[in-house]
């Protein structure tokens, strides 16, 4: 798989319940019948403290946005953010993952995208999502 972007994405569904990571997984594998969770990273609050979980390996094409599963990595960060923005340590967090993945594939800022760029039905990762601040501390990181 080529990585050229990676994309975001909130773990809001369609019933607007929000639901955590190993109910993601479970629902992806045992309703949708996939082999593994459709993101390859998610970003969750356990217990009282922002975690990165893993999901598919880097080197396989998840299952998380239509026609860009074999060019790009998927994260999902679990919440609603259509609601309200996400908490500063989860979006610091989510920005290092980014930097680290942007370093490991020679990728920027810039290509860090929303799922809702691909489909514009949803507002994934959300209305209140500051992709904005998310890509400037991104670029702040790498450093260019
Ligand atoms: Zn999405």
């Amino acid at each position: 798989m080529k990585v050229k972007k990676l994309i975001i994405h909130h773990s809001l569904t369609f019933d607007g319940k929000v639901v955590d990571w190993t109910a993601i997984r479970k629902y992806h594998i045992e309703t949708n019948g996939w082999a593994d969770i459709g993101y390859q990273y998610g970003i969750e609050l356990v217990g009282d403290k922002y975690v990165v979980q893993k999901g598919r390996s880097e080197h396989t094409p998840g299952a998380h946005c239509l026609g860009q599963n074999d060019k790009s990595i998927g994260i999902c960060v679990v919440g609603n953010y259509d609601l309200a923005e996400p908490a500063n340590a989860a979006l610091n967090l989510l920005a290092e993952l980014c930097a680290d993945i942007c370093r490991r594939y020679r990728l920027t800022s810039g290509d860090i995208e929303t799922h809702h760029k691909y489909a514009a039905y949803k507002t994934c990762p959300g209305t209140r999502f500051p992709m904005d601040r998310l890509r400037a501390k991104v670029k702040q990181i790498l450093g260019v």
